[in-house]
């Protein structure tokens, strides 16, 4: 087992919770990390920090937004009473691709609804 400073170890453990990470990319990374100058190093760190203070979901669609609701959300110009509904989620575009070659065009997943 390795010895590394506390802070070291920290990184290397929260960077190998990232999707796609695991101890010897962490590890690059980290010593990557500490080979950068302290301004770049710092504003890594400010724009994860930035992630939970300044970023927000929209209580109307969801979306991450820095005003809730989103700017899209408050444009006056936009009627609520429409809604676009996209078949295709993420992580399932393969069976949502199958099942639109084998049902319609692409252009025709998408609906179009109108609340009262
Ligand atoms: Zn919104």
């Amino acid at each position: 087992m390795e010895y590394y400073p506390e802070a070291v170890g920290r990184l290397i453990e929260a960077l190998q919770q990232l999707p796609g990470i695991g101890p010897r990319t962490a590890q690059r990374l980290t010593f990557y990390l500490l080979s950068r100058p302290g301004a770049e190093t710092q504003a890594l760190a400010d724009a994860l920090s930035a992630l939970r203070t300044e970023v927000v979901r929209c209580a109307v669609c969801f979306n991450v937004a820095d005003v809730d609701p989103c700017r899209l959300c408050q444009n006056p110009s936009r009627d609520s009473r429409l809604l676009l509904v996209v078949e295709e989620r993420p992580g399932s575009t393969e069976a949502a691709t199958t099942c639109s070659k084998a049902r319609s065009p692409p252009w025709k997943g998408l609906v179009q609804t109108t609340f009262a």
